[in-house]
């Protein structure tokens, strides 16, 4: 469960509170603001606290004394300008702070994006709840035969009931040493900074992740992309719901600029331009290596001819 009845009564207790303010405020912010909404098996994803708006951005890109909104349409112009042109300064003048429940190699992931600012559960000062992550069958899959980093077919009903057995058996035989070694009872009980090595990668830890919204737009780029691990990327599509909802204009611009949008290399574009002109390019005329001959025809679901 990802919240005890006491946690989310604290939540509608916040929510049933407003204060008012002079700062910007976003409608659709406020709509997600302290809920959690549940992510995998045991973990959500809760907005704690956002800065600034769609107008917030233009503001910065005007440095204008008053809101900076010209007309709705006049900024969603001028966002999807600063966007396309990787004008990104004025997007780090918006901020999101969010409250994540996640499993360690799902963490171990996110950190690597060093951009933001982390506080994390301690585990040397408190005692790490025994919860773990269960993928569902449906998730459980062999390793690719095409990509190294991924993962290819469904396993059958008889392994992947196999591999949830190990996956229940070991963590919770883990756990239970955890217990055992912390305990006080008719022995010293070890430090939870010790006791904690033996504890698997799938159980839960939990943090503060603030970070302003280009960065959170580049985190989001690579983690709701289908190359990342199914895992991380439930994370960042609950995040995406979120933003969508914060600032409109400027997610609209980054789905139409980044996540819809295509990066081409200049042997890309000279092949384009060579198919445009009516010539028939193959991988061999294109100068293009065979994996990168894939991703571009397939970028433009082209003919592999
Ligand atoms: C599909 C996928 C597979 C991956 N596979 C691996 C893997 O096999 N092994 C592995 O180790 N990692 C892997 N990663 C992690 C990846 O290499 C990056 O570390 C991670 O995505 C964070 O990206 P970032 O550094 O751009 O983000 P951030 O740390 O948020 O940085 C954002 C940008 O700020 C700048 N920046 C930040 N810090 C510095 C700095 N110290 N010096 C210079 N510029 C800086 C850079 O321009 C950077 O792009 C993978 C990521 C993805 C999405």
């Amino acid at each position: 469960m990802p919240l005890t009845p006491e946690q989310s009564a604290e939540i509608e207790d916040l929510r049933a509170t407003p204060r008012q303010t002079l700062r910007a405020v976003s409608e659709g912010a406020e709509k997600h603001l302290y809920k959690a909404h549940p992510v995998l098996d045991h973990g959500f994803v809760r907005m704690i606290d956002y800065m600034g708006d769609d107008a917030a951005i233009c503001q910065a890109a005007r440095v204008s004394y008053g809101r900076g909104t010209k007309s709705v349409q006049n900024d969603e112009g001028l966002i999807r300008y600063l966007m396309r042109h990787w004008h990104s300064t004025p997007f780090e003048m918006c901020e999101l702070k969010l409250h994540v429940k996640l499993p360690v190699f799902v963490a171990r992931q996110w950190i690597r994006h060093r951009t933001a600012n982390v506080n994390e559960y301690s585990a040397r000062y408190s005692i790490l709840d025994r919860e773990f992550y269960i993928p569902r069958p449906e998730d459980l899959a062999a390793q690719s035969s095409q990509n190294n980093q991924g993962r290819g077919d469904v396993l059958g009903p008889e392994e992947s009931a196999r591999v949830l057995d190990w996956l229940r058996e070991d963590a919770h035989r883990a756990y239970g040493h955890y217990e055992q070694m912390i305990s006080d009872d008719g022995q010293q009980g070890l430090a939870r900074e010790l006791a904690r090595m033996n504890l698997p990668a799938n159980i839960y830890t939990q943090w503060y992740w603030k970070v302003d919204l280009h960065n959170l737009f580049h985190f989001l780029r690579l983690r709701a992309d289908s190359h990342a691990q199914y895992e991380i990327r439930v994370y960042a599509d609950a995040i995406c719901e979120m933003v969508k909802d914060w600032v409109p204009a400027a997610y609209r611009a980054f789905e139409e600029y980044r996540l819809g949008g295509v990066t081409l290399s200049a042997s890309g574009v000279e092949c384009l331009r060579r198919m445009l002109a009516g010539e028939e390019v193959t991988q061999e005329t294109s100068g293009m290596s065979a994996r990168e001959w894939r991703e571009f025809v397939g970028a433009f679901v082209l003919k592999d001819i």
